[in-house]
């Protein structure tokens, strides 16, 4: 599966904001916006003034770097979320919620989206008692997802778990720390996702 191999803070610092993609490191002073909250690159310090197009692609490159796809993928589930009755852009948001790989990073089993997509792939957890090593499987409300009986002294499990209550499970979540599952309690609702994203913009983007 292609994925993205460069730097990931030079992602948050293209986007100007914390995307949360490197676990621990994104809570210390550590993090490259708190040390150099400027674009890279030569022209990074430079005043910006973004196009009604640039201001779009940006909202989609952010969202796109949060959940941690490449164009194709995004591209599938924008096309998902199209085909779906309801509001495109909350149906888009719902569908990246959805995922296996970010209810696992939701539920503080893995301490980023990137950890967690690596340990569904190497198979530590089951849905409803079978064994998903795709990441991008889709989950419904009353699924059970659990870490597997040889996978619950994974070090990077058990770390994760252990930064849970700092970071807080959402609202769709229940989580059984000690028995190292958890449930999806609904689907999420876009009044529930915090997270700083425009949808709408993503939407317009891709009517052009
Ligand atoms: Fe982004 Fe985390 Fe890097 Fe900070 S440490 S720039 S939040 S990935």
């Amino acid at each position: 599966m292609a994925r993205y191999k460069d730097s990931v803070c030079r992602l948050c610092r293209r986007e100007g904001l914390k995307l949360f993609l490197k676990g621990d490191r994104c809570y210390t002073e550590k993090c490259a916006i708190e040390r150099r909250a400027y674009a890279p690159g030569q022209h990074g310090q430079a005043r910006t003034k973004f196009s009604e197009y640039g201001t779009q692609l940006r909202e989609k490159q952010k969202v796109k770097r949060i959940y941690g796809l490449l164009e194709k993928q995004f591209r599938l589930t924008f096309a998902e979320a199209e085909r779906r009755k309801g509001v495109t852009g909350e149906n888009l948001l719902n569908r990246l919620e959805s995922r296996v790989d970010t209810f696992v990073y939701r539920c503080g089993f893995a301490n980023s989206r990137n950890e967690a997509r690596q340990l569904v792939m190497h198979g530590h957890f089951s849905v409803n008692g079978h064994t998903v090593n795709t990441p991008s499987y889709i989950l419904r409300p009353s699924d059970v997802v659990e870490v597997r009986e040889k996978s619950r002294k994974v070090e990077r499990i058990v770390r994760a778990l252990e930064a849970v209550d700092r970071r807080g499970v959402p609202s769709w979540v229940e989580l059984d720390k000690g028995a190292l599952k958890a449930t999806v309690k609904s689907t999420p609702v876009r009044a529930e996702l915090t997270l700083p994203i425009t949808e709408q913009l993503i939407v317009e983007l891709y009517s052009k």
